[in-house]
Protein backbone atom coordinates (compact mmCIF):
# COMPACT_ATOMS: atom_id res chain seq x y z
CA UNK A 1 0.00 0.00 0.00
CA UNK A 2 1.42 3.39 -1.21
CA UNK A 3 1.71 5.94 1.64
CA UNK A 4 -0.26 8.94 1.26
CA UNK A 5 -1.03 12.47 2.77
CA UNK A 6 -4.52 14.62 2.67
CA UNK A 7 -4.34 18.24 2.08
CA UNK A 8 -7.86 20.14 2.54
CA UNK A 9 -8.60 23.37 2.49
CA UNK A 10 -11.64 25.02 4.32
CA UNK A 11 -13.71 27.83 2.90
CA UNK A 12 -16.95 29.68 3.18
CA UNK A 13 -18.25 27.69 1.21
CA UNK A 14 -16.63 24.53 -0.25
CA UNK A 15 -13.57 22.46 1.41
CA UNK A 16 -11.46 21.51 -1.45
CA UNK A 17 -9.17 18.31 -0.81
CA UNK A 18 -6.07 16.07 -2.67
CA UNK A 19 -4.64 13.40 -1.63
CA UNK A 20 -1.07 13.43 -2.79
CA UNK A 21 2.52 11.13 -2.36
CA UNK A 22 5.15 11.83 -0.79
CA UNK A 23 7.08 13.32 -3.34
CA UNK A 24 4.09 15.18 -4.88
CA UNK A 25 2.08 12.76 -7.38
CA UNK A 26 -1.37 14.19 -6.95
CA UNK A 27 -3.55 10.68 -6.35
CA UNK A 28 -7.24 12.12 -5.93
CA UNK A 29 -8.83 15.37 -5.78
CA UNK A 30 -12.16 16.91 -4.96
CA UNK A 31 -14.51 19.07 -3.20
CA UNK A 32 -17.55 18.54 -0.39
CA UNK A 33 -19.69 21.61 0.99
CA UNK A 34 -18.77 23.66 4.24
CA UNK A 35 -21.56 23.77 6.82
CA UNK A 36 -20.99 26.91 8.39
CA UNK A 37 -21.98 25.73 11.32
CA UNK A 38 -20.88 22.80 12.21
CA UNK A 39 -17.17 21.89 11.74
CA UNK A 40 -17.28 18.72 13.44
CA UNK A 41 -19.87 17.44 11.27
CA UNK A 42 -17.79 19.01 7.66
CA UNK A 43 -14.75 17.01 8.96
CA UNK A 44 -16.49 13.75 9.60
CA UNK A 45 -18.20 13.78 6.04
CA UNK A 46 -14.54 15.28 4.71
CA UNK A 47 -13.42 11.75 5.94
CA UNK A 48 -16.01 10.06 4.25
CA UNK A 49 -15.23 11.24 1.04
CA UNK A 50 -11.90 10.98 0.90
CA UNK A 51 -11.99 7.48 2.55
CA UNK A 52 -14.33 6.40 -0.81
CA UNK A 53 -11.30 7.76 -3.15
CA UNK A 54 -8.53 6.01 -1.62
CA UNK A 55 -9.84 2.44 -2.28
CA UNK A 56 -9.66 3.04 -5.80
CA UNK A 57 -5.96 5.01 -5.19
CA UNK A 58 -4.78 1.69 -3.03
CA UNK A 59 -2.96 3.68 -0.39
CA UNK A 60 -3.77 4.36 3.40
CA UNK A 61 -3.14 7.84 4.47
CA UNK A 62 -0.56 8.56 7.12
CA UNK A 63 -0.94 12.10 8.06
CA UNK A 64 -3.84 14.21 7.08
CA UNK A 65 -3.34 18.69 6.74
CA UNK A 66 -6.24 21.20 7.39
CA UNK A 67 -5.82 24.87 5.99
CA UNK A 68 -8.51 27.49 6.85
CA UNK A 69 -9.78 30.95 6.41
CA UNK A 70 -8.89 32.78 9.43
CA UNK A 71 -6.19 32.97 12.16
CA UNK A 72 -5.26 30.10 13.35
CA UNK A 73 -3.27 29.10 16.04
CA UNK A 74 -1.10 25.84 15.31
CA UNK A 75 -0.08 25.93 19.33
CA UNK A 76 -3.71 26.07 20.50
CA UNK A 77 -4.81 24.34 17.98
CA UNK A 78 -8.29 26.22 17.84
CA UNK A 79 -9.40 28.31 14.93
CA UNK A 80 -9.74 32.27 16.11
CA UNK A 81 -10.94 35.26 14.49
CA UNK A 82 -13.13 33.72 10.63
CA UNK A 83 -14.84 36.54 8.45
CA UNK A 84 -15.62 34.04 6.10
CA UNK A 85 -16.53 31.01 8.63
CA UNK A 86 -17.73 33.05 11.79
CA UNK A 87 -19.48 29.42 13.14
CA UNK A 88 -16.55 27.75 12.84
CA UNK A 89 -14.62 30.59 15.57
CA UNK A 90 -12.73 28.84 18.38
CA UNK A 91 -13.51 25.15 16.74
CA UNK A 92 -10.54 23.21 17.89
CA UNK A 93 -9.33 22.05 15.04
CA UNK A 94 -6.29 20.14 15.52
CA UNK A 95 -8.67 18.03 17.85
CA UNK A 96 -11.58 17.57 15.19
CA UNK A 97 -9.14 16.74 12.21
CA UNK A 98 -7.68 13.88 14.64
CA UNK A 99 -10.86 12.64 15.71
CA UNK A 100 -12.08 12.70 12.48
CA UNK A 101 -8.74 11.17 10.42
CA UNK A 102 -8.06 8.35 13.67
CA UNK A 103 -5.50 10.13 15.04
CA UNK A 104 -3.59 10.50 12.29
CA UNK A 105 -0.64 12.82 12.86
CA UNK A 106 -1.69 16.13 11.39
CA UNK A 107 -1.03 19.84 10.86
CA UNK A 108 -3.55 23.22 10.38
CA UNK A 109 -2.57 26.19 9.36
CA UNK A 110 -3.97 29.45 7.50
CA UNK A 111 -5.34 29.12 4.37
CA UNK A 112 -2.62 31.92 2.90
CA UNK A 113 0.10 30.28 4.60
CA UNK A 114 -0.41 26.85 2.90
CA UNK A 115 -0.94 28.37 -0.17
CA UNK A 116 2.21 29.88 0.35
CA UNK A 117 3.51 26.68 1.34
CA UNK A 118 2.12 24.87 -2.16
CA UNK A 119 3.54 27.70 -4.07
CA UNK A 120 7.02 27.42 -2.59
CA UNK A 121 7.60 24.03 -3.28
CA UNK A 122 5.38 23.29 -6.90
CA UNK A 123 4.77 26.85 -7.67
CA UNK A 124 5.56 30.33 -8.27
CA UNK A 125 7.92 30.20 -5.09
CA UNK A 126 10.28 27.36 -6.67
CA UNK A 127 13.83 27.57 -5.14
CA UNK A 128 13.13 30.72 -3.23
CA UNK A 129 13.27 30.62 0.88
CA UNK A 130 12.26 34.09 1.39
CA UNK A 131 8.99 34.89 -0.01
CA UNK A 132 5.97 36.68 0.84
CA UNK A 133 2.36 36.15 -0.72
CA UNK A 134 -0.83 38.40 -1.12
CA UNK A 135 -4.20 36.84 -1.87
CA UNK A 136 -6.78 39.21 -3.33
CA UNK A 137 -10.03 37.50 -2.71
CA UNK A 138 -13.01 38.73 -0.51
CA UNK A 139 -10.90 40.04 1.70
CA UNK A 140 -7.19 40.12 1.47
CA UNK A 141 -5.14 37.85 3.51
CA UNK A 142 -1.08 37.69 3.62
CA UNK A 143 2.29 35.23 4.18
CA UNK A 144 5.27 35.49 4.92
CA UNK A 145 8.29 32.59 3.99
CA UNK A 146 11.69 33.37 5.08
CA UNK A 147 14.51 31.09 5.28
CA UNK A 148 12.06 28.54 4.23
CA UNK A 149 10.09 28.73 7.48
CA UNK A 150 6.37 30.22 7.44
CA UNK A 151 6.64 33.13 9.69
CA UNK A 152 3.29 33.44 12.09
CA UNK A 153 4.15 35.73 14.92
CA UNK A 154 4.07 35.61 18.84
CA UNK A 155 -0.06 35.13 18.26
CA UNK A 156 -0.54 34.21 15.06
CA UNK A 157 -1.61 37.65 13.83
CA UNK A 158 1.94 37.87 11.69
CA UNK A 159 1.36 38.46 7.51
CA UNK A 160 -2.24 40.20 7.48
CA UNK A 161 -1.03 42.36 4.87
CA UNK A 162 -4.60 43.13 4.04
CA UNK A 163 -4.98 45.37 6.88
CA UNK A 164 -2.19 47.65 6.64
CA UNK A 165 -3.48 51.26 6.78
CA UNK A 166 -2.59 53.28 3.70
CA UNK A 167 -4.89 56.22 4.10
CA UNK A 168 -5.93 57.02 7.72
CA UNK A 169 -9.04 58.91 6.07
CA UNK A 170 -9.58 56.47 3.20
CA UNK A 171 -12.78 54.05 2.63
CA UNK A 172 -14.09 51.48 6.13
CA UNK A 173 -12.60 48.57 5.51
CA UNK A 174 -14.22 45.09 7.17
CA UNK A 175 -12.38 45.08 10.16
CA UNK A 176 -13.70 48.69 11.18
CA UNK A 177 -10.40 50.57 10.36
CA UNK A 178 -10.71 52.96 7.46
CA UNK A 179 -7.93 53.08 4.39
CA UNK A 180 -6.64 49.26 4.85
CA UNK A 181 -5.37 47.07 1.98
CA UNK A 182 -8.29 45.27 1.74
CA UNK A 183 -10.49 48.30 1.17
CA UNK A 184 -9.11 48.98 -1.67
CA UNK A 185 -7.81 45.83 -3.43
CA UNK A 186 -10.30 42.94 -2.40
CA UNK A 187 -13.47 42.26 -4.03
CA UNK A 188 -15.76 43.60 -1.69
CA UNK A 189 -13.49 47.13 -1.76
CA UNK A 190 -13.09 47.10 -5.31
CA UNK A 191 -16.65 46.72 -6.40
CA UNK A 192 -17.54 49.37 -3.96
CA UNK A 193 -14.40 52.00 -5.64
CA UNK A 194 -15.89 51.82 -8.81
CA UNK A 195 -19.16 52.66 -7.86
CA UNK A 196 -17.40 55.55 -6.01
CA UNK A 197 -15.20 56.66 -9.08
CA UNK A 198 -18.39 56.72 -11.28
CA UNK A 199 -19.93 58.88 -8.75
CA UNK A 200 -17.29 61.08 -8.57
CA UNK A 201 -17.69 61.49 -12.33
CA UNK A 202 -15.81 60.91 -15.13
CA UNK A 203 -17.28 57.89 -16.58
CA UNK A 204 -19.24 57.19 -19.35
CA UNK A 205 -22.65 56.31 -18.84
CA UNK A 206 -22.58 53.14 -20.32
CA UNK A 207 -19.85 52.11 -17.53
CA UNK A 208 -22.02 53.71 -15.05
CA UNK A 209 -24.97 51.32 -16.25
CA UNK A 210 -22.45 48.35 -15.74
CA UNK A 211 -21.04 48.84 -12.66
CA UNK A 212 -24.71 49.85 -11.34
CA UNK A 213 -26.27 47.08 -12.59
CA UNK A 214 -23.99 44.25 -12.28
CA UNK A 215 -20.96 45.45 -9.71
CA UNK A 216 -18.43 45.15 -12.50
CA UNK A 217 -15.21 46.39 -12.08
CA UNK A 218 -13.25 49.28 -13.75
CA UNK A 219 -10.13 49.84 -15.09
CA UNK A 220 -9.31 53.14 -12.67
CA UNK A 221 -10.54 50.78 -10.06
CA UNK A 222 -8.27 47.91 -10.77
CA UNK A 223 -5.09 50.50 -11.20
CA UNK A 224 -5.81 51.98 -7.73
CA UNK A 225 -6.21 48.98 -6.04
CA UNK A 226 -2.36 48.23 -8.17
CA UNK A 227 -1.64 51.29 -6.81
CA UNK A 228 -2.56 50.60 -3.56
CA UNK A 229 -1.19 47.29 -3.54
CA UNK A 230 2.48 48.78 -4.55
CA UNK A 231 2.28 50.91 -1.77
CA UNK A 232 1.47 48.01 0.54
CA UNK A 233 4.30 46.60 -1.15
CA UNK A 234 6.82 48.60 -0.67
CA UNK A 235 6.45 48.78 2.69
CA UNK A 236 6.47 44.87 2.98
CA UNK A 237 9.97 45.05 1.04
CA UNK A 238 11.19 47.60 2.88
CA UNK A 239 10.41 45.37 6.38
CA UNK A 240 11.89 41.85 4.72
CA UNK A 241 13.42 42.44 1.91
CA UNK A 242 12.60 38.79 0.20
CA UNK A 243 13.61 36.89 -3.10
CA UNK A 244 9.82 37.64 -4.71
CA UNK A 245 6.06 38.34 -3.98
CA UNK A 246 3.59 36.29 -5.19
CA UNK A 247 0.23 37.70 -5.70
CA UNK A 248 -2.71 35.03 -5.78
CA UNK A 249 -6.51 35.28 -5.28
CA UNK A 250 -9.62 35.77 -7.83
CA UNK A 251 -8.66 39.81 -7.92
CA UNK A 252 -5.29 38.88 -9.23
CA UNK A 253 -6.68 37.25 -12.41
CA UNK A 254 -6.76 40.77 -13.57
CA UNK A 255 -3.11 40.32 -13.72
CA UNK A 256 -0.62 42.87 -14.96
CA UNK A 257 -3.86 45.54 -14.81
CA UNK A 258 -2.70 45.25 -11.13
CA UNK A 259 0.61 44.36 -11.00
CA UNK A 260 2.40 46.64 -13.37
CA UNK A 261 0.62 49.46 -11.47
CA UNK A 262 2.24 48.11 -8.17
CA UNK A 263 5.62 47.73 -9.46
CA UNK A 264 5.50 51.72 -10.44
CA UNK A 265 4.81 52.34 -7.22
CA UNK A 266 7.71 49.41 -5.80
CA UNK A 267 9.86 51.77 -7.81
CA UNK A 268 9.59 54.63 -5.68
CA UNK A 269 8.82 53.61 -2.89
CA UNK A 270 11.88 50.90 -1.43
CA UNK A 271 14.94 52.30 -0.38
CA UNK A 272 17.76 49.66 -1.24
CA UNK A 273 17.81 50.34 -4.92
CA UNK A 274 18.78 46.28 -6.24
CA UNK A 275 15.42 45.63 -4.35
CA UNK A 276 13.29 47.94 -6.02
CA UNK A 277 13.11 45.06 -8.91
CA UNK A 278 11.74 42.58 -6.34
CA UNK A 279 9.85 40.46 -8.48
CA UNK A 280 5.70 40.42 -8.12
CA UNK A 281 4.67 37.74 -10.15
CA UNK A 282 1.12 35.76 -10.43
CA UNK A 283 0.48 32.69 -8.57
CA UNK A 284 0.68 29.36 -10.45
CA UNK A 285 -1.77 26.94 -8.60
CA UNK A 286 -4.58 28.07 -8.72
CA UNK A 287 -7.20 27.22 -6.36
CA UNK A 288 -5.76 24.08 -4.88
CA UNK A 289 -2.85 25.83 -3.47
CA UNK A 290 -3.56 26.15 -0.02
CA UNK A 291 -4.69 22.09 -0.03
CA UNK A 292 -1.29 21.18 -1.51
CA UNK A 293 0.18 23.29 1.26
CA UNK A 294 -1.28 21.84 3.92
CA UNK A 295 -0.81 18.01 2.81
CA UNK A 296 3.19 19.59 2.61
CA UNK A 297 2.52 20.86 6.03
CA UNK A 298 1.09 17.55 7.30
CA UNK A 299 3.99 15.44 5.80
CA UNK A 300 6.23 18.04 7.56
CA UNK A 301 4.75 16.88 10.50
CA UNK A 302 4.84 13.46 10.43
CA UNK A 303 8.48 13.41 9.70
CA UNK A 304 8.96 15.65 12.83
CA UNK A 305 7.39 12.98 14.59
ZN1 LIG B 1 -8.83 46.34 7.66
Amino acid sequence: MRELILGADVGGSLVKFMVITPTGETVARGDIRTDPLDAERTLTRLAGAVTGQLSAAQGRLTAAGLACAGIVSARTGRLGRSPNIPGWEGADLSGLLAHAFGGLPGAIANDVNAALIGEHWRGAGRGCDDLVMVALGTGVGGAVLLGGRLITGTNDGAGEIGHMVLEREGPLCSCGNRGCLEAYAGEVGLVRRARDLVSEGGASAALVKLVTTSGADLRAAFREAGLRLGQALAAVINLVDPQRIIVGGGVSLAGELILAASREVIQRGVLAAAARETPVVPAELSTHAAALGAAVLARERKEAA
